[in-house]
């Protein structure tokens, strides 16, 4: 595991636990620091030991010059955003790391910098490939673990609480929310297309999941040991990282329309086109979790006053304050609409029978299933790729030559 996977992961674990044993959750606290603590002793895995006593510093440090940021005392929306920037910084190092071992690569040299596994999280039909052998032929690939690893975690926050990787964990959501305001520096108003064309284009995110799943379901069961085995695979990161640095005319037509989508309309890119959104989208309907509005205690219905204010708060645009129960598949589960409620009890993100979770407790459940899971995998050996140094070597000099 590289030296960042594993900062990120112990900063993820350490801050986790810190949430936990504030919130009085003091067996979990205990539970999440002696799952992290041993993974590093049993790994004996230097960067993994290096960040966990620097993840034990930062947060002593953090508790001293932050105690209100150390127990996640933040309002929603500070939670979130730190949370989320801390991610896009952790990516963006990891993309820096991974482009610095494929140029040494390129040169023919061994790199001194290992390649990060977790960027085989962009690989999500690798990934579904794989979960497809487990679940079919027992196959576990061992050429990007990382891969299938990533795709059930995230899946798994889906099922479990809505969309929070879409609102509080994507880089990309992060990158969309930046245009958008930059365009709106420049360009005031709002281009919000009427429901007759919104609906349509949100469908094109389902269409392009639907082209996704072919690919995956579609392969014959028996081609895909076949396939896990081939040079394609195994340079299945390079090629795509070839794919966004040396774009074709379409290539470059098709990253000026998301851009484009993403500066006119809040979310624009989440909304219309990201097919892990849809995906997250259906799982979403599954989740116990949801934005949920309590009559009794909403100005509109117990003072009959006039209040839409978690509606204008919604990025999705969705009508929270006409709703009981939020079930959109464009809800992410930001907590914007929770936020700007006056009334504390009137909307929560909550169970059906009132079990809410805060925006802590969301942040501690999101943080654990996006670490704990891959540390797990780590440690029980399904995460580093087993491609010899050697083989990418000879594979990223035929790059332009390996196929399907
Ligand atoms: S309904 Fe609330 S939680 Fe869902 S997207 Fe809108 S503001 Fe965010
Ligand atoms: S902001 Fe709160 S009080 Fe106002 S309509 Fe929404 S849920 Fe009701």
């Amino acid at each position: 595991m590289s030296f960042i996977e594993s900062l990120t992961l112990m900063l993820a674990l350490a801050y986790a636990a810190s949430l936990l044993y504030w919130s009085g959750q003091k067996s979990g606290a205990l539970t999440t620091i002696i799952l992290a603590i041993s993974a590093a002793v049993i790994s004996l895995s230097w960067p993994l030991m290096l960040a966990t006593a620097i993840a034990a510093v930062s947060l002593t440090l953090l508790t001293k010059l932050r105690p209100e940021a150390a127990k996640g005392e933040l309002r929603a929306n500070q939670l979130r955003d730190g949370v989320q920037h801390l991610l896009a910084l952790s990516m963006l190092l990891v993309g820096i790391q991974f482009a610095a071992n494929a140029f040494m690569l390129n040169a023919g040299i061994t790199p001194w910098l290992m390649r990060p596994d977790v960027g085989d999280a962009f690989l999500p039909i690798a990934g579904g490939i794989e979960i497809k052998a487990i679940l079919t032929l027992g196959l576990w690939d061992q050429t990007h673990p990382a891969a299938a690893v990533m795709l059930a975690v995230v899946l798994l926050t889906g099922l479990l609480c809505k969309r929070p990787f879409c609102g509080w964990a994507c880089p990309l959501g992060l990158a969309g929310e930046y245009l958008y305001k930059l365009r709106k520096r420049f360009i005031k108003s709002e281009f919000m297309p009427p429901a007759w064309i919104d609906w349509p284009l949100r469908m094109l995110k389902y269409l392009l999941l639907t082209a996704l799943l072919f690919i995956i379901l579609g392969m014959p069961v028996a081609s895909i040991p076949h396939y896990l085995e081939g040079n394609y695979h195994k340079i299945a990161d390079l090629k795509m990282a070839l794919f966004f640095i040396t774009p074709g005319m379409v290539t470059l037509v098709c990253f000026g329309f998301i851009l484009g989508l993403s500066a006119w309309r809040r979310q624009g890119f989440c909304r219309y086109i990201c097919p892990y959104g849809a995906l997250l989208g259906l799982l979403s309907f599954l989740s116990p979790f949801k934005i949920r509005r309590n009559t009794q205690h909403c100005l509109i219905d117990s003072k009959g006053m006039s209040c839409d204010k978690c509606t204008r708060a919604c990025p999705a645009n969705i009508s929270v304050h006409t709703q009981k129960n939020i079930r959109s598949d464009e809800c992410q589960a930001c907590m914007r609409c929770v936020s700007a409620c006056p009334k504390r009890e009137a909307l929560q993100f909550s169970t059906r029978n009132g079990w809410a979770l805060s925006a802590r407790g969301l942040t501690i459940m999101l943080l654990l299933i996006l670490f704990l899971i891959p540390l797990m995998a780590y440690v029980s050996g399904f995460w580093h790729s087993q491609t010899s140094v050697q083989d990418r070597i000879y594979l990223i000099q035929h790059l332009n030559a390996i196929g399907h």
